[in-house]
């Protein structure tokens, strides 16, 4: 019977012109074996049946039903015997194209091998068979004896072979006959720790290359078309031959001239190989951090773990936990834990931290308790190295996956336990961050803490979300008895033996704790936050960016030779340039966004930005500092408000014997420099760090007893609903990181609006409070967590048109909701987005009110210039 599948492609890059329907269907050869849901297939896409538009792809459905289709295409090539990914995991991809209306293709991509789209994984491989060999073209017996003589080959390999000859042609007539097949996918992944890749004369020309056999004359090679090229690419040769060894390639280059691609070119032609080696790096070097054995818990910690833990012997429920504990209350050790109860039943674990929070300390905590089976999972990892973890996963050679969202895709066969730490952080949903214009791969907006549930529930594992400040949407469910709720209130200093190690190690006695129940633990209490009005300061002559009382702290913290944390939650120089006389604000000519003024610092630490420039946080564009305002002419026109330089230039006039640090998105753009600060600051070869939000996340500093924020004002005013709660969450996570040490500590925070109940609740730690008083005002306004709502996004180079598309929209979607019987207010705009242009595209949103959004906008017929976001974290 004919079979048909349903296939979930994965393009590389979709046409903007183009949308990807939810699966295509086609025709399944008849020589394949029983197909299954799960497997990954090569499959023809696009308009020309061209040889190049093979793609990767996931059958969805099978089926016998003929499709309703006109013309209806063979799949490729089937690329590994057995499903790459289980029901239950197709079962969420479903689940995310529902609730985010985004197509399955999209959500079910998520899922699948990393680099699976990318055509250098598929292999072309000769057949050798035991008969006579027809009469083939010239180059179809070409690409034989080619692949007869050097093996399977790569796309790029066989084109280097080529050159600029046609090879793709004959070489789908040999598929045809059966004589190559497309093979591969899952290569092995490389083994742990880091790969330095290396370069080598490759064996079969090294044998033509010994000194008796003097006929291979490296000249004679063809070697490019310049003589250039040909030079380069023949010294690398030379070296290579010389030196009798494999050797590192950024060596090899740096030697002999040439480039990456010469490499390449030499690869593909067969003359060098490329091999790696494993540098096996120690992530457990450090022994301040936790013991390695399981600390007694405390009562807080025990009353939470005899909640959790029979729960987690079940295997029959998905319930989620709600860990509310302040900062430092032990929350990490109730995750290792259940971890470790996970791990011993035979089961995985997938651990969230925001990325900002995945430092070496965090991960070193996991691995100092389980060493061997556990990999990292964030955004700076490499396609390759992604690889490698996800094909480790899916061997079931990893255990705890310790990572940023998206690593609740991996492929784990039996999930038992998912912790999402610091839940209410907004790196937790995926953001729409691209322009229209380089959209290589949609994914869906989802929110990890829904996600996460919801796989919890396929596969019948626990999840338990744990915060400081929880969002709104846990506390309220927390409140419905959704999710179980469970509090440590008590801030512990840490381990009786680890406090010891540190009075010794930084000739400190330990000043303010309590003993804890348990001998082994030590408890603290949350540190003194004092709230200064800078209206006052002002008032009363001191125009500085230091209160006094501010001042007055950093002064006694640098005498005792303490640690202070100065936070601001902007970088750069200042917010934004503006006329004294006029009030004309400089923007952004391609974003109408204030554009960023940076004070030149000695050229050291200048971090690529050019001198004097003003910069924009959206699209990146430089401009000088205008020196006249561009609008009444006036010559009083300069920076406002204050950012990271300015503070550390402040700082340096006011405590010239203070070493500062700085640590925002200007210092932390390459990979490991977040370690190396941090490190530099633990080992006390600064005073003072002076940073953005990073600052506030996965530290752990001794000596820090002062945390100063400079002005709390900046995010409580932004046009979103949630900037008291951003607020709030931003200031408890700061003042959290006061006190934390053994000498005690306090915290300082300025503001203009010391009245405002989400900074007087944060300065007194009071959860309880801020969350009445919010829920209260979020009801009173009809915001979640009281409603749901999905934003509309539109954007074009237009900005008429933008705005007609964004009215006919509202207008349509207006019809729709007064047929359902939608109260009035359902609709909010259509409005410009505060940023309201963006690389050179206008933006305009409509937000919608719902219980239901994503019901409704899956009715909606939008254009690809649409994105919708259903329950959006961010509105601006
Ligand atoms: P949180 O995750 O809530 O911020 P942590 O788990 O980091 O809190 O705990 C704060 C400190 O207390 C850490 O140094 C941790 O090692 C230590 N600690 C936690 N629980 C115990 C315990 N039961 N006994 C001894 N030390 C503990
Ligand atoms: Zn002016
Ligand atoms: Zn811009």
């Amino acid at each position: 019977m004919t079979r048909y599948a349903e296939v979930a492609v994965f393009p590389h890059r979709v046409p903007l012109t183009k949308r990807v329907p939810a699966a295509y269907t086609y025709l399944v050869p008849d020589e394949w074996p029983t197909i299954e849901p799960g497997m990954l297939v090569l499959a023809p896409f696009g308009t020309q049946s061209d040889f190049d538009r093979l793609v990767s792809g996931i059958i969805v459905r099978g089926t016998t039903q003929k499709p309703d289709l006109q013309r209806i295409k063979p799949l490729d090539a089937l690329l590994h015997s057995s499903p790459v990914i289980s029901p239950a995991h197709l079962e969420l991809a479903r689940w995310l194209a529902e609730t985010t209306v985004e197509p399955l293709s999209n959500c079910v991509r998520l899922f699948a091998p990393p680099g699976q789209s990318l055509h250098s994984d598929i292999e072309y491989a000769l057949i050798e068979r035991d008969v006579e060999l027809p009469k083939f073209t010239k180059l179809q017996a070409e690409l034989i004896e080619l692949l007869h003589t050097r093996g399977p080959l790569r796309a790029g390999q066989i084109n280097a072979a080529f050159g600029q000859r046609d090879w793709k042609k004959p070489i789908a007539r040999l598929i045809d006959q059966g004589w190559v097949m497309l093979r591969q996918v899952l290569p092995a992944p490389s083994t742990h720790g880091k790969r330095i890749k290396l370069a080598a004369i490759a064996p079969s020309l090294e044998s033509r290359l010994q000194p008796e056999n003097a006929a291979i004359d490296l000249s004679k090679l063809q070697l490019g078309r310049t003589a250039e090229t040909q030079q380069r690419r023949r010294s690398i040769l030379a070296f290579l031959q010389d030196r009798h060894t494999a050797l590192e390639v950024d060596w090899l280059l740096a030697e002999t001239g040439g480039t990456a691609a010469d490499l390449e070119f030499l690869e593909g032609k067969g003359l060098i190989e490329f091999r790696y080696r494993e540098v096996l790096r120690d992530p457990l070097a450090d022994k301040l951090f936790a013991p390695a054995e399981p600390p007694v818990l405390t009562e807080d910690q025990a009353h939470a773990w005899n909640e959790i833990q029979p729960q987690l012997a079940l295997s029959t429920s998905s319930p989620v936990y709600l860990l509310f504990g302040i900062t430092g209350s032990g929350k990490t050790e109730i995750y290792l834990r259940a971890v470790a109860e996970v791990l011993r039943q035979g089961k995985q674990a997938i651990v969230l931290v925001p990325e900002i929070a995945l430092t070496p300390q965090t991960i070193r905590r996991f691995a100092a308790r389980f060493p061997d089976r556990i990999a990292v999972w964030h955004s700076e990892l490499s396609l390759n190295e992604r690889y490698d973890t996800w094909r480790r996963v899916q061997l079931g050679e990893v255990d705890l996956v310790i990572g940023a969202r998206s690593a609740l895709f991996l492929p784990f066969a039996e999930l038992g336990l998912i912790v999402i730490d610091e839940e209410h952080d907004s790196s937790y949903k995926q953001s729409d961050s691209g322009s229209l214009h380089d959209m290589p791969v949609r994914f869906p907006l989802y929110h990890a803490r829904e996600t996460a549930v919801e796989l919890a529930r396929l596969t019948n594992a626990t999840v338990i979300l744990g915060s400081a400040t929880p969002s709104l949407e846990a506390w309220q469910r927390a409140q419905r008895g959704e999710y179980k709720l469970l509090t440590l209130s008590r801030r512990v200093l840490g381990h009786t033996q680890v406090i010891h190690a540190q009075e010794e190690q930084f000739h400190i006695a330990a000043k303010s704790y309590h003993p804890a129940e348990v001998e082994s633990a030590r408890y603290t209490d949350l540190p003194p936050v004092d709230i200064v009005d800078m209206r006052a300061e002002l008032k009363s002559g001191n125009v500085h960016l230091f209160s006094r009382r501010l001042q007055q702290a950093m002064t006694d913290v640098l005498a005792r030779g303490e640690q202070a944390i100065l936070f601001m939650n902007r970088r750069g120089q200042s917010t934004f340039v503006m006329c004294r006389d006029c009030g004309e604000v400089v923007q952004c000519p391609r974003c109408d966004s204030p554009l960023t003024y940076h004070e030149p610092l000695d050229s050291g630490q200048s971090h690529g930005i050019a001198p004097t420039a003003l910069i924009c946080h959206m699209c990146n564009h430089h401009e000088p500092q205008p020196k006249v305002c561009p609008k009444c002419g006036s010559a009083r026109i300069r920076y406002f408000g204050s950012g990271t330089q300015k503070i550390e230039s402040e700082l340096v006039n006011m405590f010239p014997g203070a070493r500062p640090l700085r640590w925002d998105r200007d210092t932390t753009t390459g990979k490991g420099v977040h370690e190396m600060i941090l490190q530099r600051f633990s080992e006390h070869q600064a005073d003072v760090l002076v940073g953005t939000q990073m600052i506030a996340k996965g530290l752990d500093l001794p000596l820090v007893t002062l945390v100063g924020v400079i002005s709390a004002d900046t995010s409580l005013h932004m046009p979103d609903f949630r900037a008291s709660e951003r607020t709030f969450q931003l200031l408890t996570q700061v003042a959290g990181r006061a006190g934390r040490g053994l000498l005690g500590g306090r915290a300082i925070i300025q503001t203009y609006a010391p009245d405002h109940y989400a900074i007087e609740t944060a300065s007194q730690h009071d959860y309880a409070t801020f969350v009445k008083k919010e829920l209260t005002f979020r009801q009173a306004t009809n915001y979640p967590p009281f409603t749901r709502l999905a934003r509309l996004l539109v954007r074009d180079a237009k900005a008429d048109r933008v705005k007609a598309e964004a009215e006919q929209v509202a207008n349509e979607l207006d019809a729709m909701l007064t047929k359902h019987g939608a109260p009035r207010g359902s609709i909010i705009g259509p409005a410009p987005c505060f940023f309201a242009k963006v690389r050179d595209e206008y933006r305009w949103q409509i937000v919608i009110r719902h219980s239901d959004p994503a019901s409704v906008v899956k009715e909606l017929k939008l254009g690809l210039n649409w994105r919708i976001d259903i329950d959006p974290l961010n509105l601006l």
